[in-house]
């Protein structure tokens, strides 16, 4: 609520025209003309956020300025022009009413102006130090039990609606693809969060899990930091100044946390916790890192440009002579991992000395030297980036070319020579002399959101079976074969599979035509002969051909093409 409070001679006021047409039954019988002397005028704007709670501290507000100015006359003036987030006329009248029955009850003499109404008025202030204070007052606490039903109503309207204009998105696009196969969505609640759907969790889940197999063979251990951490954290590692504004913050025990944008911090802090000598290193630390940064709402896209991401981080520490091999080890993982959806180098760039960089030259020459190095020897048609590296270090970018010819960078390694000096990391080597090692940051999906909505694209939706959210659907001929078709559904189900059935009085091409949209793998009929003979009948996806196999014959060569992950 909004209010401009004027100690006046005078106010003269009269309704001209109804603003609100339905006025007279909102607000029957109400004052459309009066005069009032010595008298406080409250020019209102009721908001959106107010309710039945505001009422009090306005009601305190005015007495406490009545009592000041000495008068008991209360002009209480509707005055829509403060706000821009004005409430509904159902909320205002009410509370305007109430505010004024309870000034009443302290003895006051209220007029209400008539709300709903064009006025012209006239009015003399008097021009003392306490004749004109405006006020705002916040509802900070808004809880359910708070709102009318006619709020929450509003509210829950307003959320529920779809923030997702498709009338301008290809086909194609992994927000339609989403919504037809049952994903993921959006909401306006939570700008650039993905709300995710049990089915496009499934994917992001067996993507964690390839992740983790990878990594564990190639001797990375996991952990996890916690999502909001003190202020002090940030100022050691630089993002508190040089990044606020990309940062959310939150207050706890009046002391300042910022919620990650990045895992590193966290991370050292671990690496902290006991001292290190040359035999742990290399040392490779994983972490799935829920982070979240601050994009303007108005450039999100989907999963492309999200606020809240989970990033595949993982930081290496070694010494310079382990450096080549571990920068060789990374990229064979990401080789590894991007070759299971078809999406290879389009180029790498190497990027180097910034001229505004911390570490000598000749440290500089020597990482740069080493990063080309192995570019060369893993034969990567590479470029450089002249003096586009890090303050901190020099890095190598991999970009990716996808189905629809577009490119893609997301995995990246990134030394640094910053961070591990600006938190004293150390280990002793072999002649117990304290050193710094040298730090790897590295991505391979980079976000797992955005990496998602790449595949979904590229892919069009059709997931490779160890992925796919939607792997059977059995599809029953008519009702008596409803028994038997259950019975391969529990069977599959049992084994783990992501199996649906559909024994619905439907037509064939209906049941069909539906799940070749949710692009499922293998369509599954079930009839007579089927039953008879013990069988199913199998259509793969975007194929005609169909094949009658046991159930027995059909899971071994599920199981066979889940193992190898073909596309
Ligand atoms: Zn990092």
């Amino acid at each position: 609520m909004k209010t401009l409070n004027l100690h006046c001679d005078y106010i003269k006021f009269k309704a001209l025209k109804k603003a609100i047409k339905s006025i007279d039954e909102l607000a029957p019988n109400q004052n459309l003309e009066a005069e009032s002397k010595e008298c406080l005028v409250v020019l209102i704007a009721v908001e959106k956020t107010d309710n039945k709670s505001t009422i009090p501290k306005i009601v305190d507000d005015i007495k406490k300025i009545t009592n000041e100015i000495k008068t008991k006359n209360i002009v209480l003036y509707p005055y829509a022009h403060l706000s821009s987030n004005l409430s509904s006329p159902e909320t205002a009248i009410q509370i305007l009413q109430t505010t004024k029955s309870e000034l009443q009850k302290a003895n006051c003499d209220v007029v209400l102006a008539p709300f709903g109404y064009y006025k012209t008025f006239e009015l003399k202030v008097k021009g003392h130090p306490l004749s004109e204070l405006s006020r705002e007052f916040t509802n900070n606490k808004i809880t359910d039990d708070e709102l009318t039903d006619e709020q929450r109503e509003r509210i829950l309207k307003e959320i529920s609606k779809s923030t997702l204009d498709t009338s301008k998105l290809k086909e194609n696009d992994h927000r339609i693809i989403g919504r037809k196969m049952n994903l993921w969505s959006f909401n306006s609640v939570a700008p650039g969060m993905v709300f995710w759907h049990s089915k496009g969790l499934h994917i992001k889940n067996k993507l964690i899990e390839l992740w983790r197999e990878i990594h564990r063979t190639e001797g990375y251990e996991e952990i996890s930091t916690p999502q909001i951490m003190d202020r002090k954290l940030w100022e050691i590692s630089g993002h508190w100044s040089k990044y606020g504004e990309n940062n959310f913050r939150t207050i706890y025990e009046k002391r300042d946390f910022l919620v990650k944008p990045m895992n590193c911090p966290g991370g050292m802090l671990i690496y902290k916790t006991s001292p290190k000598s040359y035999k742990d290193l290399p040392l490779r630390i994983g972490e799935l890192g829920v982070v979240h940064r601050v994009e303007l709402s108005g450039v999100l896209a989907g999963l492309f440009r999200v606020i809240q991401f989970t990033q595949d981080d993982a930081h290496i520490f070694c010494t310079e002579n382990q450096l080549e091999q571990e920068v060789a080890k990374i990229v064979k993982i990401i080789q590894q991992i991007f070759s299971l959806f078809n999406l290879k180098f389009d180029h790498v760039e190497l990027s180097t000395r910034p001229e505004k960089r911390i570490g000598s030259d000749k440290i500089w020459d020597a990482t740069e030297k080493s990063l080309e190095k192995i570019l060369k020897k893993l034969k990567l048609k590479y470029s450089i980036n002249k003096g586009d590296g890090a303050f901190y270090g020099p890095k190598i970018d991999f970009h990716l070319k996808d189905s629809l010819n577009r490119t893609w960078q997301c995995s990246t390694i990134q030394l640094d020579m910053a961070l591990p000096e600006r938190f004293n990391l150390t280990y002793s080597d072999e002649k117990r002399n304290d050193k710094t090692p040298i730090m790897l940051h590295r991505v391979v999906f980079g976000s797992l959101e955005r990496f998602i909505g790449i595949i979904t694209e590229h892919l069009d939706g059709n997931f490779p079976l160890w992925l796919s959210p939607n792997q059977i659907k059995i599809m029953t001929l008519n009702d008596d074969v409803k028994d038997y078709a259950n019975k391969i559904f529990q069977k599959l189900f049992n084994d783990g599979f992501q199996v649906e059935l559909n024994d619905k009085n439907e037509s064939m091409g209906k049941k069909a035509r539906e799940a070749q949209i949710q692009k499922f793998n293998y369509l599954l009929t079930v009839g007579e002969k089927e039953k008879s003979e013990n069988k199913v009948a199998v259509r793969k996806r975007n194929s005609k051909e169909i094949t009658t196999t046991t159930l027995d014959e059909f899971i071994t060569h599920l199981k066979k093409e889940i193992s190898s992950k073909t596309l």
